[in-house]
């Protein structure tokens, strides 16, 4: 099975578990497991901050960083589509009790001045902004990346008004590898930066919330105990963090170039609209014209051998990932034109 449903789907490598199964462990929640802290180490210093927490998922890392910056009341401000407006169960209202401001981005990307247009004067009527929030790249909006001078002038426009910001950066390193920019230059903008291990960087599990505030990290560490994600022996998972850290980066060059293959070959289908330079990373969003429900539409690539995911009306999103092979990517584009020509 070719499984394009997400970059979430990887498997730790052989190589990967051997690590996890001789991981060197401790109490976590006494700050104790030497793998655990050897990852936030690494972490911090991959994004250029001084500390970092390992939390079991990038949902709880999105949420520490609203919780721990905005107070019940307030509002944050975060592009329509994004992570948190849509695929948190809406915790950022249920839990850190804060209402969203929805910018709406082109393919997730908001602009300067629509950021500070959303900034509510300090008015005694009016909500107060604690924290604008950047998702790069942006999933929903296809795996789109921020251009640094953006982020620059979102980050100049905080600075100005007293702002914090917060990266999600599930996907950082996919912005980085296809830049160039490394991850130090877009995280300094930010008060708290987080990315996930457990996507394209291949780890079964976690994600890291880095700054450079000693503050934060303990106001961050409480609030992950009353979410109940503080582990213990968690350095069997840091293991495979540290390993996706030092192997998994450099190669998610091969998921853009299989992504930008793939949407090619999909291109060339009559009945597929796509727009080739929307396919900036690992994500690919495109339109079937089909006489099939998209429900039956899925179903009858799985039967040929091929997950991918229908998002909503006529549109699909396919994810390239390290457990999918250049052989793949051709045999999924196969697979696609004969199931709608039949
Ligand atoms: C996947 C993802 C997250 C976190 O997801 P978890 O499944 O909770 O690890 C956060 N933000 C974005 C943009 C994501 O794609």
């Amino acid at each position: 099975m070719i499984d394009l449903r997400s970059d979430t789907v990887t498997k730790p490598s052989e190589a990967m578990r051997q690590a996890m199964a001789r991981a060197e462990v401790g109490d976590d929640v006494y700050g104790e497991d030497p793998t655990v802290n050897r990852l936030q180490d690494m972490g911090a210093a991959l994004v250029g901050k001084a500390v970092a927490l390992f939390v079991p998922s990038g949902t709880m890392a999105n949420q520490l960083a609203l919780r721990a910056q905005a107070q019940p009341g307030q509002e944050v401000i975060v592009e329509s589509r994004s992570h948190m407006v849509r695929y948190e169960q809406g915790a950022g209202g249920a839990l850190a009790g804060v209402q969203f401001h929805w910018v709406p981005g082109e393919h997730g990307i908001m602009t300067s001045e629509q950021v500070e247009a959303a900034i509510r004067p300090k008015d005694p009527h009016t909500i107060q902004t604690a924290l604008i929030c950047v998702e790069n790249t942006h999933n929903s909006g296809g795996g789109t990346i921020y251009p640094l001078a953006t982020i620059e002038r979102i980050g100049a426009i905080a600075r100005q008004r007293g702002l914090p910001m917060h990266l999600d950066g599930a996907r950082l390193f996919n912005a980085v590898v296809a830049t160039g920019t490394s991850a130090t230059e877009y995280a300094k903008h930010f008060t708290t930066v987080s990315f996930c291990l457990s996507k394209g960087l291949g780890a079964p599990a976690g994600s890291l919330i880095a700054t450079n505030d000693r503050d934060m990290l303990e106001k961050l560490r409480r609030f992950r105990r009353m979410y109940g994600g503080g582990m213990r022996q968690a350095g069997v998972l840091a293991a495979a963090g540290i390993f996706a850290l030092e192997h998994n980066i450099a190669r998610l060059k091969e998921d853009h170039d299989h992504a930008k293959r793939l949407a090619h070959l999909l291109a060339q289908i009559p009945a597929v609209t796509l727009d080739l330079k929307s396919v900036e990373t690992n994500i690919i969003f495109f339109d079937v014209k089909s006489s099939r429900s998209p429900a039956d539409l899925v179903a009858a690539l799985k039967a040929e051998g091929l997950l991918i995911n229908a998002v909503g009306g006529n549109t699909y999103r396919a994810v390239t990932h390290l457990d999918v092979s250049a052989d793949d990517i051709d045999r999924a584009g196969q697979i696609f034109a004969g199931t709608l020509a039949k």
